[in-house]
This record gives structure tokens, C-alpha cells and sequence, in this order.
């Protein structure tokens, strides 16, 4: 069923999370293991990430170092279907721009499609590690809003060969991010929300925030949507921080603040323990005010910690 479907069929406020696939070597049962404590809370979606590519220099014998390409979460795909065979819940992959040709996107979304995937979320992708700025693939898509307009092509039953006759549609449900503290690369809020806008008129049906710790900056976003005139969904994604580094690192990687509150909390703490304390009442105490306003869906960033999701999502449904 579409993520919009269940939004529109719930009775209150919905439980979901996303899933980062295992690194590479690993089994099935690791992504099982972190979902199975979490399935009490009723998940209609669960959202599976998308890595692309990075590049590892080798050192040849003879002292050169060659660069090497190497996808350290490979199975996506694969992961959607498992999900959906073992829990019949619906699987999101995040389909990305980075590192994909136009046709390997048209080939990833046909699998989907015969998967009985009905649902994707239309991302453009970061930067490869290495380069600092975003590039498209040679014959790739340069932002969301041309993914979307490829998706939306296929849901019409075009596809990127026009010799292709009589050809099914698809019947993909597209999400897509947006940025409560605007997207890094923006130039401002009104830009990063001229550009959301483009992508819901374009086709996208609901929007996935970035993680926030304020809840303000969510409310003033939604707010500030509505006047531009984006009425689609908005879920709120959130992640509880556990670790004293991420103190630093969340707000470099991810262009956003934390609050005062909460880093006085934080600066009491010892160690990683105490963190994981504070950090986890802290999501519990958003989570609380976001249901009370009524949002769709709490989505969780699990990274694979059903512990703590779980502990959140007791207090919270
Ligand atoms: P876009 O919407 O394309 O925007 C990128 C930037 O360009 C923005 O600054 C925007 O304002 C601007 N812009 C947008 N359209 C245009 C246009 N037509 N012309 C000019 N400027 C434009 N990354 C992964 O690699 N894998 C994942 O699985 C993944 N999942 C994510 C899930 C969520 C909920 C979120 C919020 C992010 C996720 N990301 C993921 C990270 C995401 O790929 C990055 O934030 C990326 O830098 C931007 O992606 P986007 O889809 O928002 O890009």
C-alpha cells in the first residue's frame, strides 16, 4: 500500500522507521534482528537507505596507489523484498541520483515494480566521500526533481527507450527529503522551499524532514510550506543522539542546531551512558509534543538501534 494510503487510512499518529542495509558481508538476519523488537509498535512502512559508491586507494606493488571503487552497503532492493516477505510490511527504498545512470534507475525501479514495491523515496544523494561536491553520473540525474520526473515518466507508462509499445505503468508513491534548518547547499530557506515545492508539484505525494532536534524549526517548516502552498504530508524524522561526538558531528554533517536545553543536559554528562540518557528523553519528550500536534508519522532514524527506538516508542504509543 502507498505511504500517503496509510497516512490517510490511520487513526492517529503512525510508528515508522528507516534501516541502513548491512555493510557488506554480512547477512539478512542482522536487518532482521534490529526489526523484529520494533514490530509491536506497527510499522506500516519501513524506509531501507541507499549507499552509493566510494572510492578506497589501494597501494599497487610497484608504490602506485589505484583508486577502487567499492559500495560498502550493497541490497537495497533485495532488503525491500525480504522485508516485505517476512513482516508484510511495506518496504521504501530510497532511490538516489549519485553514482546512477538514467537507465540503471529505470532498471532498479522496474525490479521494484515486479517486487510489488509501491512506494519509493526520490533523493538526489550526497557527494562521493572523496569529492566534496555532488556530481551526476554521465547520463544520471542532477537533482530530486529530475528523479521525480523520471518516477512520474514510469507511473505514466514512459519509459526512457520510446520504441518501448503498450507499456505498463508503474505505480510508485514518491516521498522526498526536506529541510527544517535548510539544506546545506541552499542559499537560503526560501530557495531550499522553492525547490520542495517543485518537487511536490512535480509529482511528489508526502515529504520526510531531516533530523531536528527543535521543535520549533519543524513547526515554523510546516508552517512556512502551507503558506507557499506545499499541503502534502510533512513527516517528521527523528534521531536520538547517543553518543558525546555526536554533539559536534551531527550539526557539521547535517546542518543543524541543537538546542540550548539540550546541550546543557548533554555538557553534564560523563560519558556515553549518560548521554544516551539524556539523548533518548530528549527524543521521547519531541516525540510526546509532535503527537500531540497531530503529525502523520513519527519516523525514527534506527540506524539499526531497536533498543533505544524501542524504548522511545514504549513511552511515546
Ligand atoms: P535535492 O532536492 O535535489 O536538493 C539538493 C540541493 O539543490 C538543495 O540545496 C536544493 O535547494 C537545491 N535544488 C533542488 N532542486 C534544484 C534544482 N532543480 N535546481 C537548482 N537547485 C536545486 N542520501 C543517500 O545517499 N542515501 C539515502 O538513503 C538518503 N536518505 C535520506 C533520507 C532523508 C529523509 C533525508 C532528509 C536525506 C537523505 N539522504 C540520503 C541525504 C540526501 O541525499 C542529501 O541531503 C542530499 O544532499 C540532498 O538530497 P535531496 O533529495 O534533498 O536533493
Amino acid at each position: 500500500m502507498k505511504v500517503v494510503d496509510h497516512i490517510k487510512n490511520a487513526k492517529g499518529t503512525l510508528f515508522s522507521i528507516e534501516i541502513l542495509p548491512p555493510l557488506k558481508g554480512q547477512d539478512i538476519k542482522s536487518i532482521f534482528d534490529a526489526i523484529e523488537p520494533l514490530m509491536e509498535f506497527k510499522p506500516p512502512f519501513i524506509d531501507v537507505t541507499y549507499h552509493r559508491e566510494e572510492y578506497l586507494y589501494k597501494k599497487r606493488e610497484n608504490g602506485y596507489l589505484e583508486k577502487v571503487a567499492t559500495r560498502k552497503r550493497p541490497g537495497t532492493v533485495g532488503i525491500c523484498a525480504a522485508i516485505m516477505n517476512r513482516f508484510q510490511v511495506d518496504a521504501v527504498p530510497h532511490i538516489i541520483c549519485g553514482g546512477f545512470s538514467k537507465e540503471e534507475t529505470e532498471n532498479a525501479l522496474i525490479d521494484l515494480s515486479f517486487l510489488g514495491v509501491d512506494n519509493v523515496l526520490a533523493l538526489r544523494g550526497d557527494a562521493i566521500k572523496s569529492e566534496g561536491v555532488f556530481v551526476p553520473e554521465k547520463n544520471g540525474n542532477n537533482y530530486a526533481t529530475d528523479l521525480i520526473e523520471q518516477i512520474t515518466n514510469m507511473n505514466k507508462g514512459r519509459y526512457l527507450d520510446d520504441e518501448v509499445e503498450n507499456a505498463a505503468p508503474s505505480n510508485f508513491c514518491i516521498g522526498v527529503a526536506g529541510y527544517p534548518e535548510k539544506h546545506f547547499e541552499a542559499p537560503n530557506m526560501k530557495s531550499d522551499i522553492k525547490y520542495l515545492k517543485q518537487k511536490v508539484e512535480m509529482g511528489a505525494e508526502y515529504v520526510v524532514t531531516q533530523m531536528f532536534f527543535d521543535n520549533s524549526k519543524y513547526f515554523e517548516f510546516v508552517e512556512t510550506c502551507r503558506k507557499e502552498g506545499i499541503q502534502v504530508p510533512i513527516i517528521p524524522g527523528l534521531k536520538p543522539l547517543t553518543t558525546k561526538s555526536q554533539i559536534a558531528a551531527l550539526p557539521r554533517i547535517f546542518n543543524i542546531d541543537l538546542p540550548n536545553d539540550f546541550t546543557d543536559a548533554l555538557d553534564k554528562c560523563k560519558d556515553n551512558a549518560a548521554v544516551k540518557e539524556v539523548g533518548t528523553e530528549w527524543c521521547i519528550q519531541q516525540s510526546k509534543e509532535l503527537k500531540a500536534a497531530g503529525v502523520p508519522v513519527l519516523h525514527y532514524y534506527s540506524m539499526g538501534k531497536s533498543d533505544i527506538i524501542k524504548t522511545i516508542a514504549s513511552a511515546v504509543f
